[in-house]
């Protein structure tokens, strides 16, 4: 067995963009990676949620920059990237964390919220691929994470689109990954509970009663931006396609 000790980039600093960065799982994603000494550039529609985050990585000695996002536009999502490579002059890393999860029974018929899911965690992770792609490519190389869920694996009442939007988020990333040349790497990162403002917009009252106890026991969202951390701080050989992180009961 050979070690290849020129493999370094796990010691470089990365410029990694992050959608949904203004608050759960993207605001401590952002806070770990730019303590990790990344330059991160944050995404969402709230932006004085992202100015607040950026004051605050500065403060802690990071670097951080913000830009108003909508993902569901993708000329949008092409301004954020370019964002990237204006004040970074590269996009190493992107991020696709936004998402949204107004669960409720198909038989309710909540049809707009549908949409909004599939514009949110399936057009929005695919403007974000065709944003990034590019620009990986002509810099010769990068890396996609894109966030998918415990419910990319496994359906529930209540969930069903959702956890299509999430089986299509990891179905875009291995298709993504099969045909990356060696050069786009690429990892799904699939939480179970976490804490968040996910389900604070559950309007459908059968599926909001039914979350109170599902999400009783939850990780800390630290705890995926620990998992995120992990993937993108592995050597350029190494291509971490997969992380499952449930809470522990014991934790309770
Ligand atoms: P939050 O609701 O706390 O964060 C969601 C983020 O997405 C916010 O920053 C929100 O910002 C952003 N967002 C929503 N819509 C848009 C949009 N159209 N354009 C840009 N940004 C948008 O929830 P989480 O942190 O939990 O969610 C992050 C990801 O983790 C999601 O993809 C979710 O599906 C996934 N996940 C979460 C789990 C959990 O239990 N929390 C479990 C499994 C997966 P703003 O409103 O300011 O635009």
């Amino acid at each position: 067995m050979t070690h290849d000790t020129t493999d370094t980039a796990h010691d470089t600093v990365k410029t990694i963009a992050i959608t949904g960065a203004s608050s759960g799982i993207g605001e401590a994603t952002a806070l770990r990676l730019a303590a990790d000494g990344h330059r991160v550039l944050l995404g969402a529609r709230r932006e004085d949620r992202l100015e607040r985050l950026a004051a605050r990585i500065g403060a802690a000695g990071g670097t951080a920059v913000f830009q108003r996002l909508d993902v569901t536009d993708a000329a949008d999502v092409r301004a954020f990237v370019a964002r990237a490579r204006s004040a970074f002059g590269r996009l190493d890393v992107l991020v696709n964390n936004a998402g949204v999860m107004p669960l409720s029974p198909l038989a309710a018929l909540r049809t707009d919220e549908w949409d909004t899911m599939i514009d949110v965690n399936v057009r929005g992770v695919l403007h974000g691929i065709a944003a990034a792609l590019p620009v990986m490519r002509a810099q010769g190389g990068g890396h996609v994470v894109n966030i998918a869920s415990v419910g990319a694996h496994e359906v529930s009442p209540t969930a069903a689109v959702y956890c299509a939007t999430k089986f299509a988020v990891r179905a875009i990333s291995e298709g993504l990954r099969q045909e990356s040349a060696g050069d786009i790497r690429v990892t799904v990162v699939s939480p179970g509970v976490t804490e968040s403002e996910l389900a604070d917009h559950i309007g459908d009252s059968t599926a909001r009663r039914a979350m109170v106890a599902y999400r009783a026991v939850a990780l800390a969202a630290s705890a995926v931006a620990d998992a995120i951390a992990y993937a993108v701080s592995q050597p350029a050989r190494v291509d971490v396609n997969e992380v499952i992180v449930r809470p522990s009961p014991a934790a309770r």
